[in-house]
């Protein structure tokens, strides 16, 4: 059991698998001078997912620590900036109905109250537009940054969305080339337990037994480690967040210099809603819905409809078909395997929870990287214990777009707000909200992945609006909230005149790249 630490095997080849290795080999890896033997093994007979285009700006973070060049990114990703979303439809299907979730936090934020000040004097005017340049320069399309701002940096806080094929490739040809990890094209047959039940191999077709000391469950949504071998289930989900299917398809824009949308743009359905990510060279769009609420015929044919109305007169290709049962699993580090990607959970795209939840768990297996397989369990239950919170946040979060919809058109929306579709702490916070704006009171962790701000921008952009008017607690309120108000609008003007368009920066980008740090 004190056998030291030396070979991280990870199965899987997908977005997961290949973030992951590069995190770890990074920053333990013999290449960077560590201990480390990292492999990865990929069959070359299942393909990855192939979608999953949306990010948090976390991915920033994690790109330039894993140390590739942004410029590089952009070129062979085919990326692009986003800036947050823009929900239209949710809150009553009118045709004015739409508000953004940027990424900036409010002008202010933490320093007045801005809420009391934005229903007094302001309420006319959508909450993240009173207080936040961000939803201007996306309604403008512009981009978060100037030709000459430094690869990471940010005028505007960002993400990326970017082509989930070729993001997987650009990853490996890193891993590889500049990390050392070891890539092994194999289909993996069988799991080899140990006297102790651990995993001892791995059984490839081709490349016999893969002998690891930490196997990482990177196989999608099958989780041939973790769920197969150690037959740890999913914690299902479908009573809370109803999508359980997808059907993907990838538009081309009208014209070679059509705009692209610099934030992914979510449109609200009967029986579910639709993504529209916009690259540079196409636009990557999708139904999301609940197969219990609506058909596959019926969700396509909205579909259609939806590009009909939006794709500039481009036809309209197949759309794929997904499938996946909303949940995540009961733990996920079990004994010396733990899971990372679709292997530990999926709920559904809404704002791009995934890929933040494979940085976050890269991030924490490389930073608590146990020695001894003897402190293995301590990291394995702190990290379970860490993401059961995590999952916990997602699905209170993404739920919160749905629960205060007051569309009743059809029976997904009604079901949405059924009180017993709304976890318990959920339920707690919408009634604590009645007198109080979300805060930092209500998460504990330093490095909660939705910060409260988020909270704001979804309760208030959904209609939510307190029981009363709370009384400024200090008398200075009214003039900290309107000067952040007049900052905000000041920050809006300059920027609006001193940015790049979104597609004129990407194509610089591509022919230049940014100044690197
Ligand atoms: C409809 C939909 C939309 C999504 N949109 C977003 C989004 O906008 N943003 C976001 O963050 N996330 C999104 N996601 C989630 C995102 O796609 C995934 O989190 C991400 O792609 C990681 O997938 P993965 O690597 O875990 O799995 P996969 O991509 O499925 O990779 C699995 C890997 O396991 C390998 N494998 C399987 N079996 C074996 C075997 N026997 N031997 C060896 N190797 C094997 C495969 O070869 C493959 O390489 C979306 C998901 C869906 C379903």
């Amino acid at each position: 059991m004190s056998a030291a630490i030396n070979h991280v095997v990870i199965v899987g080849g997908g977005s997961a698998g290949w973030l992951t290795a590069a995190v770890i080999a990074a920053e333990h890896g013999r290449a960077a001078g560590g201990r480390l033997q990292v492999s990865l093994l990929e069959s070359p007979e299942v393909p990855p997912i192939g979608v999953g285009e949306g990010t948090w700006p976390t991915m920033r973070d994690t790109l330039s620590r894993i140390g590739v060049s942004e410029s590089a990114f952009f070129r062979d990703c085919d990326a692009a900036f986003k800036q947050g979303s823009q929900f239209i439809g949710w809150v009553n299907g009118q045709p004015d109905d739409y508000y953004f979730h940027p990424f900036v936090l409010p002008q202010g934020y933490g320093e007045a109250n801005l809420v009391a000040e934005w229903l007094r004097h302001h309420a006319q005017v959508p909450f993240a537009d009173l207080v936040s340049f961000q939803p201007h320069l996306c309604a403008a399309g512009k981009a978060p940054k100037q030709a000459q701002t430094p690869e990471f940096a940010a005028v505007a806080n960002y993400a990326y969305h970017l082509d989930a094929g070729k993001f997987g490739l650009f990853l490996r040809r890193h891993c590889v080339e500049q990390l050392g990890v070891r890539h092994v094209p194999d289909h993996m047959v069988a799991v080899n337990a140990a006297d102790n039940g651990d995993i001892a191999s791995v059984q490839t077709r081709e490349h016999g037994a893969l002998a690891g000391d930490l196997y990482i469950d990177c196989t999608g949504l099958r989780s041939l480690l973790l769920g197969e071998h150690y037959g740890v289930g999913l914690i299902d989900q479908k009573q809370v967040l109803f999508n359980d299917s997808a059907l993907a398809l990838q538009l081309p824009y009208p014209q070679p210099d059509s705009p692209i949308a610099s934030h992914t743009i979510s449109t609200a359905q009967s029986s579910g809603w639709i993504w529209d990510i916009g690259l540079p060279t196409r636009r990557g769009i999708g139904h999301v819905y609940s197969s219990a609420h609506i058909s596959d015929e019926a969700a396509e044919a909205e579909l259609r409809r939806y590009v009909a109305a939006h794709g500039g007169g481009v036809e309209c290709p197949a759309p794929r078909k997904l499938g996946f049962q909303p949940g995540y699993r009961q733990r996920f580090w079990h004994r010396n395997c733990v899971a990372v990607g679709l292997s530990s959970g999926f709920i559904e795209p809404l704002e791009a929870s995934a890929l933040a939840l494979v940085e976050l768990s890269a991030a924490m297996i490389c930073d608590q990287l146990p020695a001894t397989r003897e402190r293995m369990d301590i990291v394995a239950e702190r990290f379970n214990d860490a993401f059961s919170y995590r999952w916990s946040r997602v699905i209170d979060f993404l739920k919160l777009h749905y629960v205060l919809t007051q569309r009743s058109d059809s029976d997904y929306w009604r079901d949405n707000c059924r009180p017993e579709s709304v976890p318990e702490r959920l339920r707690a916070q919408l009634a604590l909200w009645r007198q109080q704006s979300p805060s930092r009171y209500d998460l504990h962790r330093v490095d909660e992945m939705f910060p409260s701000a988020s909270y704001q921008y979804v309760l208030y952009g959904m209609g939510f609006r307190p029981d009363a008017d709370p009384a400024p607690r200090h008398s200075d309120q009214p003039e900290r909230a309107d000067r952040a108000f007049r900052e905000a609008a000041s920050l809006s003007r300059r920027m609006l005149a001193a940015l790049p368009g979104n597609r004129e920066l990407l194509a610089h980008i591509h022919h230049k790249g940014l100044p690197r740090h």
